[in-house]
């Protein structure tokens, strides 16, 4: 059985693929860990940088079906980090280390879509910490107009024991947390990178009686919360699309709409510039080659995929498709850390292929 309780929902789609089972994924990452061989196997995965991704910080991670982390694991993460010798620097500045061959390792803490315990739960964290962060941000999460679909289901699946998503055929039987991170996995993996998908469970949602404009503003700042947000120095703000849905599955003209038309929003409503990108969900079936091409073409001057991988020098010549990986999901083995630390968790997740993570 696929165990529930420790690969982040946003990993499912590519797990599905069969590009690596969850299970043998973690045994290759525990045993890597205890032997001590995973510094070794990974030394030519280890780059100069990795840029880590977080999306909410919540008090109570299991009432929100674990789809962050804690306050107490992002602080251990800086920790962990930190001792393994890396610096947390700015995205600016990290791009400006990859170019000097003798500069210091660094790490990059980015967020994405703008939720509140970003600013109440995790800016405490990063204040003790000293540490900077960009927040990834879409339009639509502080129009109030995003189809936040994952926010929805989530909403469902926490105050009901029993779900039905017509669009999958499927009756979820959800009554304790396992089942219902269990419900939330299965549709999130049915979606995959097909908006047409995400969008036919709109009117599951409206027969559930949920109402997204106001779970939005319950979950994510708003325009005002953000200005104040971005005027702390350890804060940046990056741009994450309009919408917030799969680009892949978008005609190139929405693309090509899409990436300026955030940016000049959030530049706009912030009075400065916003020179980063982080693709929506970012795997390779969500974004490529295109993608990187429209973004070079928006202006921006680099852009985070979900792409498993360190960062290394080679990757200036393709800053439109830059690895991040997700540490921001609950519960977390230490394994698990140091794969994605160390640069075991491109061997794992796509084999001993070429280091430099760019469209694969
Ligand atoms: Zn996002």
């Amino acid at each position: 059985m696929r165990d529930l309780q420790s690969e982040p929902v946003s990993a499912l789609p590519r797990r599905l693929a069969g590009i690596a089972q969850p299970k043998l994924a973690r045994l290759c990452e525990e045993t890597a860990h205890r032997s001590g061989l995973g510094d070794l196997l990974a030394r030519r995965y280890s780059g100069k940088g990795i840029a880590l991704m977080f999306h909410e910080i919540h008090a109570d991670v299991d009432g929100e079906l674990r789809t962050g982390c804690g306050p107490a694991q992002l602080a251990h993460i800086i920790d962990t980090v930190r001792a393994a010798g890396r610096d947390i620097v700015t995205i600016e500045e990290g791009l400006r280390r990859l170019a000097e061959p003798d500069s210091r390792p660094f790490a990059l803490l980015t967020f994405d879509d703008g939720y509140r315990d970003n600013r109440t739960n995790a800016l405490p964290i990063l204040e003790r910490a000293e540490a900077p962060m960009t927040l990834f941000v879409p339009t639509g999460m502080m129009t109030r107009e995003l189809y936040a679909w994952w926010i929805a289901l989530r909403e469902i699946a926490k105050t009901r024991d029993a779900v039905d998503i017509p669009p999958m055929e499927r009756r979820f039987e959800c009554v304790d947390l396992a089942s219902k991170v269990a419900l939330m996995r299965q549709v999130t993996a049915w979606i995959g990178t097909d908006n047409a998908r995400a969008r036919s469970l709109a009117p599951t949602f409206t027969k559930y009686g949920v109402d997204l404009p106001a779970l939005v503003d319950f979950y994510a700042m708003d325009e005002e919360e953000l200005k104040t947000f971005a005027r702390h120095p350890l804060v940046r703000i990056g741009a994450h699309t309009v919408s917030h849905r799969f680009l892949s599955g978008l005609e190139d003209a929405e693309v090509a709409a899409e990436l300026p038309a955030n940016k000049r929003y959030l530049e706009d409503l912030l009075g400065q510039p916003v020179p980063y990108l982080a693709y929506p969900h970012g795997d390779e079936d969500a974004c490529g080659a295109r993608e990187a091409r429209l973004a070079a073409q928006a202006g921006f001057e680099a852009s985070f995929t979900t792409r498993p991988g360190h960062l290394f020098a080679a990757h200036l010549s393709h800053p439109h498709l830059l690895p991040r990986m997700d540490v921001g999901y609950a519960p977390q083995s230490a394994s698990a850390l140091a794969s994605r630390l160390n640069g075991l968790h491109r061997v794992i997740a796509a084999g001993f292929v070429d280091p430099v993570a760019t469209l694969a």
